[in-house]
């Protein structure tokens, strides 16, 4: 039964594990109590310690994508809606914004969809560099556009508002 709540260092709640893994977790310095059973105790190896109600873990632990939008090159298409970021015109490739010689990632942040030309135009450069300007800011799906984005070619009902029907 996982009856212990972790929290991240933090202090956001991350899940909940069972009375032998937190118990484990404290041990090992790798979480502190934060809350405990008022009366019971448990003992385990040498040691007795308070039964855990809730620990923090004594380290920031960043939380997996599982509830956001993995990243994809035909997400970043859908996501743009399949226009050019630089000039408007249909997108068939996707540029990173810094470009991933210049150690720019596979981020939602850090990609937009381009047209082939732009695409090559920009080449290893920023737009500051290549003097070409962004018509709008690469976001983050959120996770309920997430669903779309998998979809991909759903039909146009599935699209929610920030996705106009494309042309
Ligand atoms: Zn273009």
């Amino acid at each position: 039964m996982r009856e212990t709540l972790v929290l991240n260092a933090s202090f956001e709640p991350l899940s909940t594990v069972t009375l032998r893994r937190a118990v484990v977790l404290v041990l090992q310095g790798k979480a502190v109590v934060e809350q405990a059973h008022p009366e019971l105790r448990v003992r385990a190896a040498a040691v007795e310690l308070p039964v855990p109600r809730v620990i923090r873990l004594s380290r920031y632990v960043r939380v997996p994508f599982r509830r956001r939008a993995p990243w994809s090159r035909r997400g970043v298409l859908v996501r743009d809606r399949y226009q050019c970021a630089y000039c408007g015109r249909k997108a068939t490739t996707v540029d990173h914004v810094v470009p991933r010689s210049r150690g720019g990632g596979d981020t939602w942040l850090n990609t937009v969809a381009s047209c082939a030309e732009d695409n090559h135009r920009k080449a290893d450069r920023t737009p500051e560099q290549a003097g070409m300007r962004l018509l709008r800011a690469p976001f983050a799906p959120s996770p309920s556009d997430a669903l779309v984005l998998g979809l991909g070619g759903a039909g146009r009902q599935a699209l929610p508002d920030w996705l106009p029907v494309p042309a």
